[in-house]
């Protein structure tokens, strides 16, 4: 039955505008989807796992493994403007079921056993800004989803200005690197790893901070993975292609 709000406010596709849903069966075939590859090199890499060669390099700012999903382009950058801003709140609910799926069918479905699923924090200043974190949201349904632990209470994010978003007392006792602070009350012992998501890799350095932050307060041993939506063109593609 067709809601109230659907005849009001009819669902279109956020991309070619046809009526129906927020992203249609036509453009989602858009998507490109990327191959399994190492983070560090970004040649393939069966399961997702990061070479040694490029671990041994970067030491704990390693990601163990990392899930890429799409190819980051100018139709999906597009897109992603909308989602990020939320100019289409119930974009956010499509892109994760339609990244939850390919997650499913991955191998990176075994990467994920034992692990906790957490999001890159926003500080409270963005969060306020912007009324809504969009990673949060996509974990915690992937979560929810696939039955796999999630906690919003492994890092924060300072603010650049005013207050922090850890009080004093505490963050003197946690470890803190760049906009990062970990929660030193967490209790990270019956877990095998953690699962970063987030929805855009560009540089990286936020996720490889993120990382650094985590080794470096629960030891070297630590896996710390990362699940993201896009990424820009792989290097494995560029070679082919030209
Ligand atoms: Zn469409
Ligand atoms: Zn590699």
């Amino acid at each position: 039955m067709q809601s109230i709000l659907d005849i009001v406010f009819p669902k279109t596709c956020s991309i070619c505008s046809r009526k129906g849903s927020y992203l249609c069966e036509r453009c989602k075939k858009l998507f490109k989807r990327t191959l399994p590859e190492c983070y560090g090199c970004r040649r393939l890499s069966s399961d997702y796992t990061t070479h040694g060669k490029y671990k041994e390099l970067k030491r704990i700012s390693a990601l163990d493994h990392v899930f890429v999903c799409w190819e980051y382009n100018s139709l999906t950058a597009d897109l992603l403007k909308r989602y990020k801003y939320n100019y289409v709140y119930d974009l956010a609910g499509t892109l994760s079921e339609f990244f939850i799926e390919n997650i499913s069918n991955s191998s990176f479905l075994s990467v994920l056993e034992g692990s906790i699923l957490t999001n890159v924090p926003i500080s409270s200043n963005r969060l306020r800004e912007r009324g809504f974190n969009q990673t949060l949201e996509v974990s915690k349904t992937l979560a929810n989803r696939l039955n796999i632990p999630f906690s919003e209470d492994i890092l924060k994010r300072r603010n650049s200005y005013g207050h922090q978003s850890l009080k004093d007392r505490d963050e003197r006792k946690a470890l803190s690197y760049k906009d990062f602070v970990v929660n030193s009350n967490f209790n990270i012992s019956s877990y095998k790893s953690i699962t970063v998501i987030d929805d855009v890799i560009t540089t990286g350095s936020t996720l490889e901070s993120i990382c650094f932050c985590l080794k470096k307060f629960w030891g070297e041993d630590l896996i710390v993975n990362a699940a993201c939506m896009f990424r820009g063109r792989a290097y494995y593609l560029k070679q082919t292609n030209q």
